[in-house]
């Protein structure tokens, strides 16, 4: 992986951050605290920023440098749990040192582990995982079978979608919105709908 895709997806999920800004705050409004989006746009905002010193690293230390700027910046749950996925995908990819799909699905995927084991979650608990999850079984199926990267982006796009979509349905037994009970259903969840936005504007930068 270069560092210039790594910047360049940063820009991305930045801008994907800020245009989705009312979305992102009515949902953690309605099942959260409502600093989703504050959270989300602080640590975007703060990784484009770290552009020039990211420049200067490999991918693998570029990533690690991602994790470690998001856990200082990004207050609340989703910080600690990003910085974690970021951290360990980074260690992978140094790990494999090479530039195949199976190499980026495995690192996705222990970035996704390291998620579960930090927040004590797993699917179906209506959070970020919910997109996280499927989308890394999804990822490492796609790289068993040698698809093509363009066809894999867009398998995992559609994916993440539908995960997030389906945390609507779901009562939440992991967050600020397990105290809400019955009254979460009907609301997506907020850390859902980032995650997807982050993995569209990353998969778009491939296409
Ligand atoms: P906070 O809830 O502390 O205000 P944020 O609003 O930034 O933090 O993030 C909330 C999101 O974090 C939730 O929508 C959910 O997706 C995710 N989240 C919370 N707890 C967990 C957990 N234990 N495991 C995975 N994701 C979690
Ligand atoms: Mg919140
Ligand atoms: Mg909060």
């Amino acid at each position: 992986m270069k560092t210039s895709f790594i910047l360049s997806a940063a820009e991305s999920i930045r801008d994907a951050i800020l245009d989705h800004e009312s979305e992102l705050e009515s949902l953690d409004r309605a099942i959260g605290d409502g600093d989703h989006y504050i959270n989300m746009k602080r640590g975007a905002g703060a990784i484009v920023e770290l552009h020039a010193e990211l420049a200067a690293l490999s991918a693998d230390a570029a990533l690690n440098k991602i994790g470690l700027k998001l856990l200082s910046t990004i207050g609340g749950a989703s910080g600690p749990l990003l910085a974690s996925f970021f951290m360990s995908m980074a260690k992978i990819l140094k790990e494999k040192n090479d530039d195949t799909i199976t190499t980026y699905a495995a690192a996705f995927t222990a970035g996704v582990e390291a998620v579960q084991q930090r927040g004590k979650a797993g699917l179906g608990e209506k959070t970020m995982l919910d997109v996280l999850i499927p989308v890394a079984q999804q990822f490492s199926a796609l790289a068993a079978s040698n698809a093509d990267i363009k066809t894999t982006c867009q398998a995992l796009m559609q994916t993440a979608e539908e995960g997030m979509l389906a945390t609507k349905a779901l009562i939440a037994t992991k967050g600020r919105a397990a105290s809400l009970g019955e009254r979460a259903i009907g609301h997506i969840d907020p850390g859902a709908k980032s995650c997807q936005l982050m993995i569209n504007a990353v998969c778009n930068q491939v296409l």
